[in-house]
């Protein structure tokens, strides 16, 4: 327990209802116009541009390393899908939130979550950065299928990619430094599934697994991995480059939104619900869209009742110097993706500028958000990623400390940002769905 408890509640009294494990809607009331807090912001849009052209770079690539991004011509992206039955259990017959839509990065090509987009990208700068010191590829405009070559397997076999996680980031990490030639060595918390430890090591990672949480297998990771010269540590809590990977979503959503003629302006404000973990993800996919959107667009983070890192580390301003653990919460949930007691200062430092809020939800709900999912629409998703259906839920009741209005948020278009689910196995979905055997 932090010594001055007593205090920091006597400054914050919303840390009392979040030290007792309630389920919490707060408004970022401190957040100020998009134009004025951007310039204080540790990232610049040139850091997105630079991400979005190594990404398109890459593309050739990635296309055939990975067939099913062939549609897509190699990049790695995922559908934004209308679910107006999803609305209707989730609202009723009151019309309270506009029009529900869902960004399916639980179905992104390859790894199945919303780290494919972190990353891949991180993997991919790395790789690039080894193939051109050592003149495997002469210059950016090189053709980067000289990295399928021998000379490349055999230079990046020399290498390891080394990542701390609860499950999804070392999924993606690990499949794509295997599918590159990198030695890949996956450091896992005990939350962390047993299906991901499998099938990781079925495509040829290491896992290493922890007893404790995601903040130990981190810490150990990044040890182990500092003490070798030809090993590259991802660093979740801290990396600038998984972070401008996330961001890129915000351009990839701004140009599914315009083929959809779904307009977002003054009139027409856009609400996006993430669930947040160490923050890494939801911090870049805010910022990406908050270069997009401005003001128009309206963020809600999504965490565990035992594990609402962010929402202490933002109201508290004490950012990563204060865990969940040290209001004695247990961190723990089945929610395996937010497992996590300290969140990023780096994201936390931006998306406290950026957000509108943050809802708290309990564990109890988390599977049957996955259930009417799957049953509206016929959608899986994980259950860290059915959490942030408690976004819209909470939203279209009226809170008597909103500073937005019934009638604002009836007229905007609600996006729940689905962050992982397709890789899933059958048996652990049945599990999830267990009321619906039969149905699949
Ligand atoms: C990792 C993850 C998140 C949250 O991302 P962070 O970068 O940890 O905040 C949300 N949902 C799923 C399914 C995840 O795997």
């Amino acid at each position: 327990m932090l010594m001055d408890f007593q205090s920091l509640i006597s400054s914050h009294p919303i840390l009392q209802s979040i030290a007792d494990a309630e389920e919490v809607v707060w408004y970022n009331t401190a957040h100020k116009p998009y134009e004025i807090c951007r310039g204080a912001l540790p990232v610049s849009s040139a850091n997105i541009q630079d991400a979005s052209d190594r990404l398109k770079r890459f593309a050739p690539l990635i296309r055939v390393l990975f067939p099913e991004t062939v549609p897509a011509q190699g990049l790695i992206e995922s559908p934004l899908r209308e679910i107006p039955n999803m609305k209707a259990l989730l609202c009723g017959a009151a019309d309270a939130i506009g029009r529900l839509y869902i960004k399916m990065d639980s179905h992104l090509p390859v790894s199945g979550s919303v780290k494919a987009r972190g990353g891949f990208y991180e993997v991919l700068k790395h790789a690039e950065e080894l193939a051109l010191a050592n003149g495997i590829l002469r210059d950016e405009q090189d053709d980067y299928l000289k990295l399928l070559s021998e000379s490349a397997k055999s230079l990046f076999s020399t290498h390891k990619i080394q990542v701390g996680s609860t499950g999804n980031l070392g999924l993606s990490i690990g499949l794509m430094s295997r599918a590159l030639g990198f030695q890949a060595i996956v450091h896992m918390s005990a939350d962390a599934k047993q299906w991901k430890k499998d099938l990781l090591r079925s495509r040829g990672s290491e896992v290493v697994e922890y007893e404790g949480d995601y903040g130990a297998a981190v810490q150990t990771g990044r040890i182990l991995s500092d003490q070798d010269p030809t090993s590259y540590f991802i660093d979740d809590e801290n990396s600038l480059d998984l972070f401008c990977g996330y961001s890129v979503a915000g351009e990839r959503l701004a140009s599914q939104l315009s083929e959809m003629k779904i307009l977002v302006d003054e009139a027409n404000p856009l609400f996006v619900y993430i669930p947040c973990g160490v923050g890494g993800a939801p911090g870049g996919v805010s910022y990406g869209l908050k270069e997009q959107f401005g003001d128009n667009v309206h963020i809600f983070l999504i965490e565990p009742t035992q594990a609402p890192c962010m929402l202490l580390g933002i109201e508290t301003n004490l950012l990563n110097k204060i865990s969940a653990q040290d209001i004695g919460l247990t961190g723990k949930t089945e929610a395996d993706g937010l497992a996590v007691g300290r969140c990023s200062s780096l994201a936390g430092s931006v998306l406290g500028k950026i957000i509108d809020g943050e809802i708290t939800v309990a564990d109890n709900r988390l599977h049957s958000y996955s259930r009417m999912l799957f049953e509206s629409e016929h959608i899986f998703i994980e259950p860290s990623a059915a959490a942030a259906f408690h976004g819209p839920a909470e939203l279209a009741s009226a809170h008597s400390n909103s500073p937005l209005s019934a009638e604002f948020i009836k007229k905007g278009t609600h996006i729940v940002w689905a962050t992982g689910g397709n890789l899933v196995p059958h048996e652990v979905r049945s599990d999830i769905l267990k009321s619906e055997e039969g149905h699949l």
